[in-house]
This record gives structure tokens, C-alpha cells and sequence, in this order.
């Protein structure tokens, strides 16, 4: 069995209820978190995962909802004492900043600390990014504002189940691709921005293109606003079973 934790749904600017958007994905063998907000190793302890299953991390991209959380991860992982590797990935351009952000902190002068493995994915289509006993995981350059931005396929090995995750992107073919005939299609909602959102009626679109079986949401504004009209607009452009992300709301795949 393997699971998909939401950890965050908001867009840029999160709430009370809603902390950035960023997931993991939990085999029987590896815990993968998907960008880092919030403080994952508190949050993941909700579900009962300690952060020693945590083996891999991809960052999508250099934004701060996206990576704001990767300093306090490693410090809270060392001062508990971890000493297993963690393995992180991304593209060039999101990871030598992220080493530039540790730098600042000077975390070479943090004694014994774990060994932190940066691996470098190439900005290619259909790109493999990681493949364990439990998941099987592409990505796609997706069209945000000119930074490199990485959205996924995954594929759970337990059950064959394919997830798609659009990360933040204006329309693409490439979401289509990475969502094709997928199980669930979790495509960003912020709002219709040609340089690199989609609101939730183009959100739809895509799902309608790709054949995913399932909408959701996720990605979308909060701060005083009520996002369940979303759901209404999607609605318009795609037929299948539409859902809102919800803070540690949890998905068997
Ligand atoms: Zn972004």
C-alpha cells in the first residue's frame, strides 16, 4: 500500500488552514516528500512517520512556498539526531540555489551532519527522476514565469496507480502528457496568468484533455477568499469527479 499526504494546498500566500502546497508520498520502503513548506518533519509525525523514513525530497522549483521549509527540515532532522542520507531533487537552477540557502546558514560548519546527496534532473521531457520499490516518478518542464519547474507522473508500484501533479504552470501540453489517463490529476488552481497560473475552469481543461479520472485542486488562494467556488468553475469544463486539496487530507495509491 502506498499513500499520498497533503501537507499544504494553499497558493503563495497560505492561511491558518492551509499551509503551502507540498505532499509526500509514502511506500513500504521510502517516504518522498514533494517540495517543502511548512515544517514536514512535525507534520509527517502526525502520520506517524518518523523522519527517518524520510529518504527522498524533489523541489519542483526555486519559489519561496516552494522551499522555505528545506532549512528548518535539515536542522530539525540533525539536531534529532539523524545520520541516514536524504536525497534531494531538481533541476540545476532550483538546487544550486537551495545549496546557496544552506550555505548562508553555513550548515558545512554543522557537526556531524547527515549526508545530503544533490541529484541533478536534466529539463526533459518525460525525465526520470527517481525509481524505487515503490514509486516510479517523471517529470515534465512546465511553463512558470521562465523559472525551470518541474511537473510529475507518479507511478505507484503497489498498485499500478498513476498520480499527476502539474506543480505551478500556465495551460501546457506537457501537464496533458505527465496527466495522461491518470488516477488523479492534482493540477494548480491560482488563477489564469498566461506566464505561469491556470485557474480552475483551465485546471479542467486539462483534465479533460489528458483523460484524468480525477480533479484535484490544489495550488489555490486562500487568504480571504472561499475556494469551494472553484469547484463550480472546473465543473465547466470537465465531466469526471472533482475534488479541493485539504490540509493533511490522505490518498491511497
Ligand atoms: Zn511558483
Amino acid at each position: 500500500m502506498a499513500r499520498l499526504i497533503v501537507l499544504g494546498s494553499a497558493a503563495a500566500v497560505s492561511d491558518a488552514e492551509h499551509d503551502n502546497t507540498h505532499f509526500a508520498l509514502q511506500g513500504e520502503h521510502s517516504v518522498v516528500l514533494v517540495d517543502c513548506g511548512s515544517n514536514p518533519v512535525v507534520n509527517l509525525r502526525r502520520f506517524g512517520i518518523h523522519h527517518n523514513q524520510l529518504t527522498d525530497m524533489i523541489l519542483t522549483h526555486f519559489h519561496p512556498d516552494h522551499v522555505y521549509g528545506v532549512p528548518i527540515l535539515l536542522m530539525h532532522m540533525w539536531l534529532l539526531g539523524r545520520r541516514k542520507p536524504l536525497r534531494v531533487y531538481g533541476f540545476h537552477h532550483c538546487l544550486e540555489r537551495t545549496e546557496d540557502m544552506m550555505a548562508a546558514f553555513q550548515w558545512d560548519d554543522w557537526p556531524q551532519f547527515f549526508p545530503v546527496a544533490f541529484h541533478r534532473i536534466p529539463e526533459r521531457e518525460e525525465q526520470l527522476v527517481l525509481d524505487n520499490p515503490d514509486f516510479r516518478i517523471n517529470s515534465w518542464p512546465v511553463k512558470h514565469y521562465g523559472i525551470p519547474t518541474m511537473g510529475l507522473r507518479i507511478e505507484s508500484r503497489a498498485s499500478g496507480k498513476i498520480v499527476g501533479y502539474s506543480c505551478d504552470t500556465a495551460p501546457t501540453p506537457n501537464v496533458v502528457r505527465l496527466g495522461y489517463d491518470a488516477d488523479l490529476l492534482f493540477h494548480e488552481s491560482a488563477g489564469a496568468d498566461p506566464a505561469g497560473h491556470s485557474s480552475a475552469a483551465q485546471a479542467g481543461e486539462i483534465a479533460s484533455e489528458a483523460n484524468s479520472k480525477r480533479l484535484v485542486l490544489i495550488h489555490y488562494e486562500v487568504w480571504e477568499k472561499d475556494p469551494t467556488r472553484l469547484l463550480d468553475e472546473a465543473r465547466q469544463t470537465y465531466n469526471g469527479p472533482i475534488e479541493l486539496a485539504a490540509d493533511f487530507s490522505v490518498y491511497d495509491i
